[in-house]
């Protein structure tokens, strides 16, 4: 594996890789969701690149970037393990230089959940993944599910911008009590470790009501809700049943659908969703 720190040592890299190129962009810390997406770039790409920046513009200023956990020794080690070809692990200096000033922004299915919670977050992932696209020019990405919002966002990015990359998502990794892989939840006690799987509990109960029936996006609402009191150590920031193309709050459940969350466990913020599907009923 090739360990690269530049953009222009990245082009001189890759100049004559053969194509389809596959990327995964990454904040480092890596677990087994950040590895199946690696896997699923490895079965479909000749060349895969991977991908390790904490990228300091998609925090606000109250946020975790100074306390997110590194580990590049480790992440080197277990992206070799997976047979990845070219790691590239930026300085904050090599993207962002002095006097850099441009910003992309991406609107509607940006603004609501994350977006409403961390107004610039997403403008910093439009921002660095642009940045990745142009000086690694991948034929497909791969994100997860996982932080649905951002692979609308990301999916909005590359049709409005033209980019000639494919977008491809993989399916949230989880914890054997249904607690989705996060770097985060290395940060959370015994007690709240245990507590953080309410999480996946409220999701499911919503899931359950709908499968048996249930259409109204505020009774699923109530439900997450209710599910969430049920633990003292969480406090949400939001529960939402929005529709699963806009993103945008649902009364009536017609369609696909996003069941998702934000709850605090101690210090530590945690988010997680659920697709719902329709079958035929209504
Ligand atoms: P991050 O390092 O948190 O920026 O995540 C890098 C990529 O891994 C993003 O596309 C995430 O959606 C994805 N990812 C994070 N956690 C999981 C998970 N539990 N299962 C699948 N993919 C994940």
């Amino acid at each position: 594996m090739n360990v690269v720190r530049t953009a222009a040592a990245v082009r001189a890299a890759l100049g004559t890789a053969p194509r389809p190129i596959g990327l995964v962009p990454t904040m480092g810390s890596l677990h087994e969701g950040h590895l199946s997406l690696v896997r699923a770039a490895r079965r479909e790409n000749p060349t895969v690149v991977a991908t390790v920046f904490v990228n300091p513009t998609q925090f606000g200023p109250e946020e975790d970037y100074a306390s997110y956990p590194r580990d590049l020794q480790r992440d080197t080690q277990l992206l070799r393990d997976e047979q990845v070809d070219l790691l590239y692990i930026p300085e904050v200096a090599e993207m962002y230089p002095p006097g850099f000033d441009t910003v992309v922004a991406v609107g509607g299915v940006s603004e609501g959940l994350e977006g409403a919670w961390r107004p610039s977050h997403f403008r910093g992932v439009a921002t660095v993944v642009t940045k990745l696209f142009n000086t690694i020019q991948p034929d497909h990405a791969y994100f997860g599910q996982k932080d649905a919002q951002q692979v609308r966002v990301i999916r909005k990015l590359v049709v409005d911008l033209n980019m000639a990359v494919d977008i491809r998502t993989g399916e949230t990794v989880r914890e054997p009590d249904g607690l989705a892989l996060s770097s985060r939840n290395g940060r959370l006690s015994d007690v709240e470790r245990h507590a953080a799987a309410v999480l996946s509990r409220a999701l499911r109960r919503a899931e359950a009501l709908h499968a048996a029936g249930e259409r109204s996006g505020q009774r699923l609402r109530d439900a997450m809700r209710e599910e969430l009191a049920s633990e003292p150590l969480a406090r949400p920031d939001y529960v939402s049943v929005a529709d699963g193309d806009s993103l945008r709050e649902l009364d009536s459940i017609e369609g696909p659908a996003l069941l998702s969350l934000a709850v605090r466990i101690g210090d530590t913020r945690l988010i997680d969703n659920l697709p719902i599907e329709e079958r035929g009923r209504g």
